[in-house]
């Protein structure tokens, strides 16, 4: 860093949130300095000159991620205040919406639906910034809908170096610039395509026969949009709640095991027990699609809060297997266990995706905030699953000590280089991303 040219300290973090440690407290962040760049070129002068010095960087999101995948021993890089906005582009191909990085899907949503115009899924909480959430190839559920990072049609970067760099959809270096952990550099924009707005219905029944929804799970996860089911395994017999987001324009067909029950007359949270005021609203009721495709409004805290999280990625055909095998080792599971949901994810062909080149199921787990015991419990997760190659979630707890990829998983080779090229000096390097991406 020189003297001339010295970044902004954050001076608008929140006294009550401590920016040293990540959302759920687990993981303290290794940083000596977090800054806030006021421009973007404030923000290329950082990068360049930190990059010459030799001092890591690394952009840091909303901190939602479980993993150390946003940690430096650098400089952490906060992009809220670059003075950038969300801004809607009309090109050949459609409307785009041009969004800060840093953005929250929160704060992105409201601004789509004024134009008139929505995303094609969210994930379960609207909190997380678009650029981390990306970065991290995060999802929601819906078995023809691609992970949020699948929207991105163009990604613009300030490099090691200090450049501006954009790379977009057809470009060659495309295919690992948007999962790309952090590891490329400072992503201050990206583009994300778009469709009209619609309406989505959501309803929730609770307490359906465990095995009437694994023999069903296919026609589960397509009796909506986006659907998920959760079980905390207290009673084998049961799931806890099958919630199913229904685009009002797209209507689908219910499942046997749907139909032939009734949904609840109540709000439910995905933790059974826990207040549902901070889930979006149930029983039928239509909304808008930001309101409805995550499970937690974005006034309120998401999920538990004291809490971990854990996931993993399967091909689409180990679902009948799912619940039965889960159900074989709930003994070691449910103890540490808070939920565990069933989602679904289209595949798409992005270098580091969890879904590259697979439709997938998804074994979402949250975890008691005990990290030992819910290790243990992960590490009997991912054994019992590992047949079906399991993926793990880039910004979630593992047991895997190195981010060993499946053979073929991932083009481990291509992200590489393009690290190589673009991070000459592996300025934007922790002790996760690349070091410990391995195939
Ligand atoms: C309550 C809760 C619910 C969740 N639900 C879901 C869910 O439904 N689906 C799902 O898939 N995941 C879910 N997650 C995980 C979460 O979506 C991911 O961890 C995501 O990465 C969080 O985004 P973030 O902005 O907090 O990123 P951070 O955790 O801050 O950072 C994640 C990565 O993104 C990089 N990054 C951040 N900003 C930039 C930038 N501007 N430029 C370059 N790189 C950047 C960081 O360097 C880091 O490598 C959930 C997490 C929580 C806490």
């Amino acid at each position: 860093m020189t003297a001339d040219h010295p970044p902004s300290v954050d001076p608008a973090v929140d006294p009550a949130v401590d920016p040293a440690v990540n959302w759920a407290g687990n993981v303290t962040y290794a940083a000596r300095r977090r800054v806030r760049p006021g421009s973007v070129a404030e923000l290329q002068r950082l990068v360049a000159s930190a990059s010459a010095d030799g001092e890591h960087v690394r952009a840091l999101g909303s901190r939602h991620s479980f993993s150390r995948v946003a940690d430096t021993d650098g400089v952490h890089v906060d992009t809220r205040g670059l003075g950038l906005a969300v801004e809607v582009e009309d090109r050949p191909g459609g409307t785009v919406a041009v969004v800060p990085g840093g953005a929250t899907y929160a704060e992105v949503a409201p601004v789509l639906q004024e134009h008139g115009l929505a995303l094609h899924n969210l994930a379960s909480l609207p909190h997380i910034s678009v650029a981390g959430a990306c970065a991290t190839s995060t999802h929601g559920s819906g078995p023809s809908l691609g992970s949020l990072a699948t929207a991105v049609c163009a990604v613009e970067l300030v490099t090691a170096a200090g450049d501006v760099v954009r790379i977009e959809e057809g470009d060659a270096d495309f295919g690992g610039a948007v999962v790309s952990l952090g590891a490329l550099g400072v992503v201050t924009r990206m583009w994300l395509r778009t469709e009209p707005t619609y309406d989505v219905r959501q309803t929730v029944w609770v307490g359906l026969p465990a095995d009437e929804v694994a023999a069903q799970l296919g026609e589960v996860m397509t009796s909506g949009t986006s659907v998920s089911v959760f079980t905390d395994f207290a009673d084998p017999t049961r799931v806890s709640t099958v919630w199913v987001k229904d685009r009002v324009d797209r209507p689908s067909t219910l499942a046997p095991c749907l139909a032939s029950h009734r949904p609840a007359d109540h709000d439910v949270h995905p933790v059974p027990g826990v207040d549902p005021t901070a889930t979006t609203p149930q029983q039928g009721s239509v909304g808008p699609w930001h309101e409805r495709l995550p499970h937690f409004r974005a006034s309120h805290v998401p999920s538990v809060g004291d809490e971990l999280q854990s996931e993993v990625f399967l091909p689409r055909a180990a679902a009948p297997h799912l619940l039965p095998t889960l159900t074989a080792i709930s003994d070691t599971v449910a103890p540490a266990l808070l939920v565990h949901e069933i989602r679904a994810v289209a595949a798409d062909d992005l270098w580091l995706s969890p879904m590259r080149g697979r439709d997938s199921v998804v074994a979402h787990f949250t975890w008691k905030p005990d990290v030992a015991r819910a290790m243990v419990a992960i590490r009997a997760v991912e054994d019992a699953l590992a047949p079906w190659e399991p993926r793990v979630h880039w910004g979630k707890l593992t047991a895997t000590e190195e981010l060993r990829a499946p053979d073929g998983a991932y083009d481990l080779a291509a992200f590489h280089e393009l690290c190589a090229r673009l991070d000459p000096g592996g300025t934007f390097r922790n002790d996760l991303v690349p070091a410990r991406l391995v195939g």
